[in-house]
């Protein structure tokens, strides 16, 4: 297999969203694809590379851009994937549980009348009983 989907420079690009060829590697003057395989190459300082989806290859492919060719950047944010919107649905229904305290100072009480807990004080915020 020629093809490496192995961790390296094109893996951090962003899909369809150009970024200066300069910043994200550095390199030898590259074509410009828009420009076409006969036209010069471009110093990486004028060009841009913009990671694209590929249909069969979840790695995308990459391509070099100058000014002129360069793709305008979609604006709207990419949809959420499916898990990753389930997985945002479900946090948000949990409610979030106080963190146990590792030491209880005091066990519940419960007023025997309303069945409700006691505070610290020890009366009855329901009917104002004094319990325990
Ligand atoms: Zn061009
Ligand atoms: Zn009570």
């Amino acid at each position: 297999m020629q093809i490496r989907n192995s961790s390296d420079w094109r893996d951090a690009l962003p899909f369809e969203l150009p970024v200066p060829a300069a910043d994200a590697m550095p390199g030898e003057p590259t074509r410009c694809a828009g420009c076409g395989p006969d036209s010069e190459p471009w110093p990486r300082e004028g060009l841009w590379i913009v990671k694209h989806r590929h249909p069969n290859n979840p790695a995308g492919f990459v391509r070099y851009y100058c000014a002129d060719h360069k793709p305008t950047p979609k604006l709207a944010p990419p949809p959420m994937s499916a898990p990753e919107r389930a997985r945002r649905t479900r946090a948000a229904a949990t409610p979030r549980k106080a963190a146990a305290p590792s030491m209880p100072e005091r066990v519940a009480v419960l007023c025997p009348d309303c069945f409700v807990e006691v505070p610290a004080s020890g009366v009855c915020g329901m009917c104002g009983q004094r319990v325990g």
